[in-house]
């Protein structure tokens, strides 16, 4: 009670910044602009676009393996259900792609206490020899420890590495060391003589469900089979490990590549006044093979799509919105060409790119969005301080560091110079679903998926019907490094 002359002072001077800020917002970020933002984020959060769109899609196809007739199927799909919606020039992308389809698989300690595990083949993994492979397995608990290992101490060997669980973080932290264990994994595998490549699952859940997810192609090729067990079943097989006695893993699968094609699928709201500048909402439309990727990754494509429905109900904005519903987000490529996002870029006149105003990209699920990432140099911009205003009331803070990347699916554009922001989703139970058989659309809080399309709703009207050069605020070479 004491302190409240001096709390009153303080409160009163913060009262004072907050009316001078958003006094400067409303100068130069137009008023009614900054209006019609506010009642579009109010209306948005009851369209019941975005869980419409998600329950059709993981209905009607299931899981959509990128390349496969799934995706294929919900590709045409979206395309007619998006013209529908009212959306202009609906076209689908297509591109080459080598496909990977899992086969029969199963992983079990021969001896001793032996057993079967719950385990699943990592994506583009090879296949096993038609009668498995059988080895002593030879445990680790980091990458480093693995590649650490002498050369040829692996020879004749598995080589297992359980580099324990992902612990839950709002934004996701963490699972960037696992996925490029399971990325890098089975090539220092081999590189060591190892036969093949035995992980924990990147994944913070601890149910029986492996979590499957891609291997990469090192010089054109993956080297040696590879597998993620459950988290319960990587916790056996190191209790087993850990009574000293030399423990033998059998492996199969007959998981194979095939040539395909995937396809991206675009369509646009065109722009009122400038409809040559473009901003995109990205988000990927193949899934894993074992759910039927509802957060990962139809939720983002429901989120985006309901935005734009959303903004194109109130009227067109001055530039052109852009949905891209990329294919084959999830898979490495013995060649890497970038998959969709690679795709799209290459389809685009240097005129075009140039035109492409601002990116962002929904692919972290379905739960709340906590904070607005943007491009670094528009800290205390006249249109980061409307985005706050607009936002704050839906639970939506400015993140303390700026956007840089994006996701994969926009990662070529961002990479070409398109300015990026960032809607951060709530990444706490992401990784206990991410890729398992228990990504379905049950998992998706309705109220949490709207609070998603109000937020991208807000953001990109303002984006959209403004004049703001984004490119202005990109990262330069003065700017410091993060
Ligand atoms: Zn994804
Ligand atoms: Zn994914």
């Amino acid at each position: 009670m004491f302190s409240r002359p001096f709390a009153a002072t303080a409160t009163a001077t913060a009262i004072a910044l907050v009316l001078a800020a958003s006094a400067g917002a409303s100068q130069a970020q137009d008023a009614s602009t900054i209006r019609t933002a506010e009642q579009l984020r109010d209306r948005a959060l009851s369209s019941n676009v975005a869980l419409d769109y998600v329950t059709q899609i993981t209905t009607r196809f299931g899981p959509r393996p990128a390349g496969s007739p799934a995706e294929t199927a919900a590709a045409e799909w979206a395309a007619e259900y998006l013209r529908g919606l009212g959306f202009q020039n609906v076209r689908i992308q297509e591109f080459p792609l080598v496909g990977w389809e899992r086969g029969e698989e199963s992983v079990a300690i021969v001896g001793p206490h032996a057993q079967r595990l719950v385990a699943a083949a990592l994506g583009h993994s090879i296949a096993t020899p038609a009668e498995g492979i059988q080895a002593p397995i030879v445990r680790f608990t980091t990458l480093a420890e693995l590649m650490a290992a002498p050369e040829g101490s692996l020879a004749g060997k598995i080589a297992y590495v359980d580099a324990g669980q992902l612990i839950p973080r709002e934004n996701g932290a963490g699972y960037s060391p696992l996925a490029y264990l399971r990325a890098a994994g089975p090539t220092v595998a081999a590189s060591k003589g190892a036969l093949a490549f035995v992980m924990r699952s990147a994944g913070s859940d601890e149910h029986r469900m492996p979590h499957t997810g891609t291997t990469a192609y090192v010089g054109g090729k993956v080297a040696v089979p590879g597998f993620a067990l459950s988290a319960p079943d990587a916790d056996q097989l190191s209790r087993i490990v850990a009574m000293g006695e030399p423990v033998t893993l059998r492996l199969h699968s007959t998981a194979h590549t095939y040539e395909t094609t995937s396809r991206n699928v675009i369509a646009d709201i065109p722009g009122r006044t400038r409809p040559e500048e473009i901003i995109v909402l990205g988000s990927h439309m193949d899934s894993w093979d074992l759910g039927t990727g509802a957060i990962d990754d139809a939720a983002g494509g429901g989120i985006t799509v309901a935005a734009a429905k959303a903004i194109a109900e109130h009227g067109r904005p001055a530039r052109t919105v852009r949905v891209i519903l990329y294919g084959s987000e999830e898979v490495a490529q013995p060649t890497d060409t970038g998959n969709g996002g690679g795709a799209y870029l290459r389809s685009l006149t240097p005129e075009e790119l140039a035109n492409h105003v601002f990116t962002g990209e929904s692919d972290f699920g379905a739960d709340r969005i906590y904070a607005l990432g943007l491009p670094i140099g528009a800290k205390d911009s006249d249109f980061a301080k409307a985005a706050a205003r607009v936002l704050y009331p839906i639970g939506v803070l400015p993140s303390p560091d700026p956007e840089l990347h994006g996701g994969a699916d926009i990662g070529p554009i961002v990479e070409a110079g398109v300015p990026v922001f960032g809607l951060n989703q709530d990444g706490t139970r992401y990784f206990d679903l991410h890729h398992t058989a228990d990504d379905t659309l049950d998992k998706i809080d309705p109220a949490q998926l709207s609070q998603n399309v109000a937020a991208w709703t807000a953001l990109v009207w303002l984006a959209a019907d403004s004049d703001v050069d984004f490119r202005a605020m990109r990262p330069t070479e003065a700017a410091p490094a993060h």
